[in-house]
């Protein structure tokens, strides 16, 4: 069953099901647990590449992987207050042992703020040893009461890449928070994921933060997907473990923390984003499969046999330059069918070769994207895939900038706003007097959500009126309707 692209916008959570089982990305809803998938070889590739990404980012800027114990044990989950008031009823809890029940209680790690914090206060003893930054990439668990999505909103996140790190002073976790923001600018881009980036309100933090900045991105329905967060911890956590550490003046205090992470939604926005009735068109960085070669049989045999020699030849060089092929010979599938699925596949290129390639010697390329095809040479088939793949990647991301640009709108009018935001035509900004009470109001009447105070926004709004309470406004505001 296809849906139609007009779904993709309105209805897109029903083409996003329909993708990714049919694709054989991500099985979701037939295993026996709620809120947990199965990641297919084919997702599992790009889970894998975009995993690739991140590592090396943050590899590249000192920071250390590291791998902690699935279980938390009670008293040191509750130990921050604030933080196990905010988790406190999506924990999943292990209290038996075979038959017999756990002197402590266990928690399956909703996130690993406690247990780092923990055994860093083995590990760290002076400001000579900071700063020190570690991640680690597993599975946390969060039991989930709302309606839970695939990919999106899960009882069990399969890839959530959480960094903690460590600082002398509350500004080194400050410039620590500026330094993961880049970070998260320099994936999103090369993924081609356009997004917002906003200082979560008060009321919204994390639970245990200074502060939360958020990113989010807005899916074709026009609702908002938060898909990356950065938090200042400060000293909230290091106090609760009684951590101390020798500073530069010979003192003792407590060091600051910062924590961000990402989460399988990289993922999900990344099938999302760029579809059509065919299905997603996968951007080539992360694309498990950049070319799919179908050779068109011809009506003898024996050119048929020559036909698939030279698409095999084809292969080769685009496999020699380290790009990766498929040809797809199946003597039991029409090229039509064999189109249907590579496009639902989301492969960038596909390449056909048939009598006429094998006489002129040359081959024929269709972009996924645009489904524009030509005539190349042979001898130049290898650099033309190169050209069209970077082209594609710089495309994707131009046209995905401009779907999110294009939703966000500006409005001073209270019911503007609700309009938008009823008729989901996008994310609105209003001016802000910064009053958590405006805010919260505000919430009520759209029945949406605060994102937050934009940062990525230098509107002037010094001779505005805050839309709510009409004093005079500090800052803009963005609302949305969210996942
Ligand atoms: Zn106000």
């Amino acid at each position: 069953m296809k849906v139609s692209r007009e779904k993709w916008e309105k209805n897109f959570s029903e083409w996003l099901d329909w993708v990714l089982r049919e694709a054989e990305i991500y099985d979701y809803g037939r295993y026996p647990v709620k809120g947990m998938g199965v990641w297919m070889p084919y997702g599992f590739k790009i889970r894998q590449n975009v995993l690739q990404l991140i590592r090396k980012l943050l590899d590249e800027t000192g920071h250390e992987e590291v791998l902690f114990p699935l279980l938390i044990p009670e008293d040191l989950l509750k130990k921050e207050s604030e933080h196990i008031r905010g988790f406190e009823e999506e924990v999943y809890w292990v209290t038996k042992g075979g038959s017999q029940d756990l002197d402590v209680k266990l928690a399956l790690r909703p996130t690993s703020e406690t247990s780092i914090t923990f055994m860093e206060s083995f590990w760290v003893k002076s400001y000579k040893q900071l700063p020190k930054k570690y991640y680690q990439i597993v599975s946390v668990f969060r039991y989930e009461t709302k309606a839970t999505r695939p990919m999106m909103r899960l009882r069990e996140i399969t890839t959530f890449k959480e960094a903690h790190t460590l600082h002398e002073t509350y500004e080194d976790a400050a410039r620590q928070v500026d330094e993961a923001i880049n970070i998260y600018k320099a994936f999103f881009d090369e993924l081609g994921i356009p997004y917002m980036i906003s200082k979560r309100p008060e009321w919204d933090k994390f639970a245990g933060a200074e502060y939360t900045i958020a990113f989010d991105t807005i899916l074709p329905d026009s609702r908002v997907l938060q898909i990356g967060t950065v938090h200042h911890l400060g000293q909230h956590f290091t106090k609760a473990f009684d951590f101390k550490i020798q500073r530069k003046d010979g003192s003792l205090d407590y060091p600051h923390q910062t924590s961000y992470g990402i989460s399988d939604r990289v993922i999900a926005v990344l099938i999302a984003i760029n579809g059509d009735d065919h299905g997603p068109v996968l951007n080539p960085v992360i694309a498990p499969i950049k070319v799919v070669i179908v050779p068109i049989p011809a009506k003898d045999e024996e050119t048929t046999a020559k036909i698939i020699n030279y698409a095999k030849e084809v292969g080769e060089n685009l496999k020699n330059r380290g790009i990766t092929v498929v040809i797809d010979d199946d003597k039991e599938k029409t090229p039509g069918e064999k189109f249907y699925i590579w496009e639902l596949k989301g492969v960038p290129l596909r390449i056909e070769i048939g009598p006429k390639e094998l006489n002129n010697n040359t081959v024929y390329i269709k972009r996924r994207d645009t489904f524009e095809g030509k005539s190349v040479p042979k001898d130049n088939a290898v650099e033309e895939v190169n050209t069209l793949l970077e082209k594609i990647k710089n495309d994707l991301h131009e046209k995905a900038l401009k779907f999110l640009k294009a939703r966000i709108i500006y409005t001073e009018d209270l019911n503007e706003a609700k309009k938008i935001l009823e008729e989901r035509a996008g994310v609105v900004e209003v001016p802000w007097c910064g009053d958590n009470n405006c805010g919260l109001q505000l919430q009520d009447v759209t029945n949406a959500r605060v994102l937050g105070i934009p940062l990525d926004e230098d509107k002037d709004v010094s001779n505005t009126k805050c839309v709510m309470c009409k004093k005079p406004a500090k800052s803009l505001l963005r609302l949305a309707k969210t996942y």
